[in-house]
């Protein structure tokens, strides 16, 4: 089993690939879209990934485009994303459910992301996964773009460990595509890529951001985003001196513990009391 950069609990691991063993049993066979949605979500989660939308817009990580998702709390089979709109827009009544083909299960007239699949294809794989975000977030693009590596700059980026994977899509949708991961195998292809990694980049694209909850996620897509700031500025002095993985890894172990602190910080400019 790869080594989990979440810090997920192997025991809640566990029973989320059974159940998604059991969901694929129970779908039936040639199935094209999901059938009907799941049981309603919990609306903290769903208050969660309203709040982690505007948030996002409003720390500087995505604008128009770039969208959180988190994965359905009552079927680990589904997830939960806006319809297409700019994030800082997003209401409750915005939010979709799909299943992990990322097939809307509850369209309603909505038109969903075309990047969708990032999520579906991601939730596939890594079951300690519950929120992802993805973004293209500017900081980040140089090292998406060139051969420096983004790697962490101090102990909030811990996360970032020796350095986030970047996904080349010419591997799988050649050289003429319009860079969007707009369908299933592109979005396969992008989650091996992420592997066990907290974030990957994406080459002429942006960056993506997985860990175990909303409040997880939203602080690693804002921190990749100012550790990159960080480091070109260490760039243009000198050369950086990393953390070096033994100190990334616990620095991200402290540091999950603590995400309630930012997260009611950044709330509360984008959810006044
Ligand atoms: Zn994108």
């Amino acid at each position: 089993m790869p080594r989990c950069p979440c810090g997920c609990i192997f025991g809640r691991r566990a029973l989320l690939v059974s159940a998604l063993a059991a969901a694929a049993v129970s779908a039936p066979v040639g199935r094209a879209f999901a059938a009907e949605p799941a049981a309603a979500a919990d609306p903290a989660l769903i208050d969660d990934l309203v709040a982690a939308n505007r948030i996002l817009y409003d720390q500087g990580v995505v604008d128009g485009f770039g969208h959180i998702s988190a994965r359905h709390n009552k079927d680990p089979a589904r997830y939960l994303l806006s319809r297409s709109m700019a994030p800082a827009l997003v209401t409750a009544a915005d939010i979709m459910e799909f299943d992990l083909d990322s097939n809307p299960v509850d369209a309603r007239g909505r038109t969903p992301y075309l990047e969708r699949f990032i999520h579906g294809e991601i939730y596939k794989v890594r079951p300690d996964v519950m929120a992802i975000v993805h973004s293209h977030s500017p900081a980040v693009l140089p090292f998406a773009d060139t051969n420096v590596k983004l790697k962490p700059m101090n102990h909030i980026a811990g996360f970032l460990g020796d350095g986030p994977p970047v996904f080349e899509i010419r591997a799988t949708a050649g050289t003429a595509s319009d860079m969007l991961v707009r369908n299933n195998d592109i979005g396969r292809a992008l989650a091996k890529t992420l592997g066990a990694s907290s974030v990957a980049l994406m080459r002429g694209h942006g960056s993506v951001a997985a860990a175990q909850s909303v409040k997880h996620v939203v602080f690693r897509a804002i921190y990749t985003e100012v550790n990159a700031r960080t480091e070109i500025q260490a760039l243009t002095i000198g050369k950086p001196n990393f953390l070096n993985e033994k100190e990334a890894a616990a620095a991200m172990k402290t540091n999950d513990a603590l995400v309630d602190r930012p997260w009611a910080l950044w709330k509360q400019r984008v959810v006044p009391k």
